[in-house]
């Protein structure tokens, strides 16, 4: 929105700072070279459906023992990083600092994760309930969501998925107890039924657990005709599901 005078502006004003320690840095929307340095990217050998790390290299198509039980119902999932320690600071600063300053460098992260066979008609962040978007004033997802959007050059539509009711947190809730949580918690807004039918859609959250949130949306996005749903993440749970 900025063009560049207003970028010059923003820079005298509010000098850019790593999102992630608050060292002074080069330019706006990026980590200083000591965070990036400390996070653990995620890397192959993945399991081909939710992109979980795996060890040792079981082959290109290998699920992991949870995917193997149960197919969660996107086809597929990718992470930036592990959810450990600065992976983490980074999601919580996120979620609950006053502006989004560390979104574009979490989005330019995440714009890699696509695979390359992949295409994507839409990009859908997972909603946030009414509620709980008042308490934190925005949603993460939603601001990944729009900046992976524009550095990817796809249409970015917040509005299509909808919580129709508030689930309590899953922080402390086993992986049968959580798709149990949000089974039925989400539904396609009815102004966009016709955008979903058919359409392949990026599906955007800021952290991957357990899967169950990502799959209860894709169950939905399906259930209106999607024609495939893949799954972006910055963080990911990088140790096996327990269920
Ligand atoms: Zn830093
Ligand atoms: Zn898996």
């Amino acid at each position: 929105m900025l063009g560049k005078l207003g970028t010059g502006v923003v820079d005298f004003l509010l000098p850019p700072r790593c999102p992630a320690c608050g060292e002074r840095i080069m330019s706006h929307g990026h980590l200083c070279a000591a965070c990036w340095n400390k996070l653990v990217p995620i890397s192959d050998p993945l399991c081909n459906q939710c992109g979980l790390p795996f060890e040792y290299n079981a082959g290109d198509r290998a699920h992991c023992g949870s995917c193997m039980k149960e197919l969660p119902a996107f086809d597929w999932a990718r992470a930036a990083v592990s959810y450990d320690d600065l992976g983490k600071s980074l999601v919580l600063k996120l979620k609950h600092g006053k502006s989004g300053a560390g979104v574009p460098a979490l989005a330019a992260m995440m714009a890699r994760l696509v695979p390359p066979e992949r295409s994507v008609d839409i990009i859908v962040p997972v909603p946030l309930h009414r509620k709980r978007l008042l308490q934190r004033r925005f949603n993460q997802s939603q601001l990944l969501a729009s900046a992976l959007g524009k550095k990817l050059g796809l249409p970015c539509d917040p509005f299509v998925l909808e919580r129709r009711r508030a689930t309590p947190s899953q922080g402390t809730l086993g992986r049968k107890a959580r798709l149990r949580n949000v089974e039925g918690a989400f539904n396609v807004s009815e102004s966009r039924r016709v955008r979903i039918d058919g359409a392949s859609v990026l599906l955007v959250d800021d952290v991957l657990t357990t899967g169950a949130t990502a799959s209860a949306c894709a169950k939905t996005l399906k259930r209106f005709g999607a024609k495939e749903v893949g799954v972006v993440a910055f963080a990911r749970v990088a140790l096996p599901r327990r269920s």
